[in-house]
């Protein structure tokens, strides 16, 4: 009988352990992608994204002879129980996510399956390291990073395993919906068609683009990865949070260019072990998705209007401060941002305006096309203060002098600020392509000044913290 492969942030063919079973049993494989409640509950930008990944991967299966079929309703588990019953499979396999909600509908759904007798596998792949296998020599888990790097470096990641060769196709296909008809760029309404040239879509450009890193980027990555105007990082993170490429891939990448003696490769090694790190810290502590990780944190006064009129100016990248308008014009025109923005703004955010976290954490999931439930809540939080190996609170960025230092030639503020320049650059220009008409900004409007003066926001940042009774 078939064996369904339950696609879910896994797009990918290669080093993919549930397909590679399911081909080696020499059984047909049915691929599945399914719209359940938990797709539908995405932000714009990552369900968007989502889509496109899904059809990318529709198309390297039908260049294989298989398909992508594709079923949409509120529950999964009835989806797949029609599927079943319309394709005689008798075995369901993916591969494990880690964020509660998921691992809940996952484990009550294999229940179910189980129970009618059918042979439901997860395996592993989204990770290196699974969450719980990393402990501490009492036994608990980890809090602070270089000691989780210090254990797992040294434990050695599986090789990443091939494309399998063929597929075999059911006799029958199961009915299939049609990816427009999801519409899962429905609530993309700023520019999706100004979005979608900054996207890198699917396993091969993943692939590609990780062998152009390794070739040319890796070796000055520690210098590089610092300067947001550079093309100096691995640009990776909106494959591997859809995972149309694996971790192990690249940390083998990594690991060869090491051993090539390119200096950078072991940072880039460290860089992927923070995303490890991140979801190690969402396993054994889901709160870090919601909910300050230091509860004595609870008690900060943090200011929770989403539509302040500064929290608006921050979103529309109107600060008057050039890196975190910069910084946050980016995250609207590519649906990425560079780290030290990411850093800078929510620094800003939540020091300079005094502003909770989760209203910064939104907006990213909302925009970010390499959106991640555990890296963005770690990176949320660390900025903020309130998470572990956390930045500390008193220690709030410079913008200014930030600029000065990474941007010294303002490149990366040329690139996305229009206002004030006589020929602006064409992505700055197309950040007013792809802004809602209600924000009511034009190109040729003035610079603002400083909504907050950079000292003055940090000293009342300072006093608040100092004051604080918590
Ligand atoms: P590279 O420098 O090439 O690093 C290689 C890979 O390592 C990345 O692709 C990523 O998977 C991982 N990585 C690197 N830095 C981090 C980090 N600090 N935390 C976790 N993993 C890391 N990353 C996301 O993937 N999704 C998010 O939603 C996200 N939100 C963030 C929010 C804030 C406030 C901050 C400060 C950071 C956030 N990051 C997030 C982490 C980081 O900014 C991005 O992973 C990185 O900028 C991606 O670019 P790159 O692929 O070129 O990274």
């Amino acid at each position: 009988s078939p064996i369904l492969i339950w696609f879910r942030r896994d797009l990918r063919l290669s080093d993919h352990a549930a397909l590679t079973a399911a081909c080696q049993t020499g059984r047909p494989v049915i691929p599945v992608f399914i719209h359940d409640g938990l797709v539908e509950k995405l932000a714009a930008a990552p369900k968007w994204r989502l889509g496109l990944g899904v059809g990318a991967l529709a198309e390297t299966l039908s260049a294989k002879g298989s398909r992508l079929i594709l079923r949409r309703g509120g529950c999964a588990l009835s989806e797949i129980q029609k599927l079943i019953c319309e394709s005689g499979a008798g075995a369901v396999y993916w591969s494990r996510l880690y964020d509660p909600e998921t691992v809940s509908r996952d484990t009550s759904l294999k229940e179910a399956l189980q129970t009618d007798g059918i042979d439901v596998q997860s395996f592993g792949g989204h990770l290196m390291f699974e969450p719980w296998t990393v402990e501490t020599k009492t036994g608990g888990y980890y809090k602070v990073y270089t000691p989780f790097w210090n254990n797992v470096k040294a434990r050695g990641v599986d090789m990443p395993r091939g494309t399998p060769a063929a597929l075999k196709s059911p006799a029958t296909w199961p009915a299939s919906d049609t990816l427009a008809e999801w519409r899962m760029d429905a609530a993309m309404d700023r520019g999706a068609a100004v979005v979608r040239p900054f996207v890198q879509l699917g396993e091969q450009a993943a692939q590609a683009r990780l062998g152009h890193f390794i070739d040319e980027i890796v070796s000055n990555y520690k210098a590089t990865r610092d300067i947001p105007a550079a093309d100096g990082t691995s640009n990776l993170s909106e494959n591997l949070s859809l995972g149309e490429i694996s971790p192990h891939q690249c940390w083998h990448a990594g690991m060869r260019a090491l051993q090539e003696g390119k200096a950078g490769a072991e940072t880039f090694l460290k860089e992927l072990v923070w995303r490890e790190f991140a979801y190690h810290l969402m396993h054994h502590t889901p709160r870090i998705l919601d909910r300050n990780w230091r509860e004595d944190w609870d008690a900060f006064p943090w200011k929770d209007d989403a539509r302040a009129t500064e929290v608006r100016a921050w979103k529309k990248g109107r600060t008057g401060v050039p890196f975190v308008d910069a910084a946050m014009r980016e995250l609207y025109v590519t649906g990425r941002m560079h780290n030290r923005g990411r850093m800078i703004v929510a620094s800003y955010l939540t020091k300079h305006l005094l502003t909770d976290w989760r209203i910064g954490q939104k907006w990213f999931e909302e925009c970010l096309i390499d959106w991640d439930p555990a890296s963005n809540a770690m990176g949320w939080q660390w900025s903020a203060g309130s998470g572990p190996d956390a930045t500390p609170y008193f220690r709030v960025f410079n913008p200014a002098t930030q600029l000065e230092k990474f941007d010294p030639n303002r490149a990366y503020a040329d690139r996305w600020i229009a206002e004030g320049r006589d020929a602006p650059h064409q992505d700055a220009l197309s950040f007013f392509d792809a802004i809602p008409r209600h924000w009511g900004m034009q190109p040729d409007d003035g610079y603002p000044d400083p909504i907050v003066a950079l000292d003055a926001g940090r000293k009342q940042a300072l006093a608040v913290y100092e004051n604080r009774r918590f």
